[in-house]
């Protein structure tokens, strides 16, 4: 497996380099949301430390990760009323990864709705805005 790239979009995105659609952050890890989302407030979940993807990350990040991603999937149910969520983590490209720094998708579902194929829209500013600040307060509330 290569090495981790430092200079891949979502380690620029934790350093500050790049913004995103923050919905959750402390100190081991950053939520924030899919640009290009598969559902209304898909959000991926990372971990600060560096790691390509659970074949390199410590089990104590990975376990973190794990757990935020609860918190955003529970805030998730709120936020969009949604009746179920799913959850995606790619390994290397062979296993679906596009970017190279451990991130766990958390996708909001309606009942009957379909996702939409993987990276097939970028989201308007202001509706991922908006999604943000909803599922922020969400997560906050517990
Ligand atoms: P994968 O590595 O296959 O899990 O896919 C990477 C995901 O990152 C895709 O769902 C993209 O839509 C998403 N993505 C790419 N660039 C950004 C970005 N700047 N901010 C938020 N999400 C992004």
């Amino acid at each position: 497996m290569p090495d981790y790239d430092p200079n891949n979009i979502f380690a620029k995105i934790l350093r500050g380099e790049l913004p995103s659609y923050k919905v959750y952050e402390d100190d081991k890890a950053l939520a924030f949301l899919d640009i290009m989302p598969r559902s209304p407030g898909h959000t991926l979940v990372l971990p600060k430390a560096a790691a390509r993807n659970i074949l390199d990350a410590s089990p104590d990040d990975l376990a973190h990760v794990f757990k935020v991603a609860k918190m955003v999937a529970q805030g998730a149910m709120k936020a969009f009323e949604a009746d179920g969520i799913t959850v995606q983590q790619f390994n290397e490209g062979a296993g679906g990864q596009v970017v190279f720094h451990l991130h766990v998708h958390i996708i909001p579902r309606k009942a009957g709705s379909p996702m939409k194929p993987p990276a097939s829209e970028k989201e308007k500013p202001d509706v991922l805005a908006e999604n943000a600040k909803k599922l922020a307060a969400a997560i906050a509330a517990g």
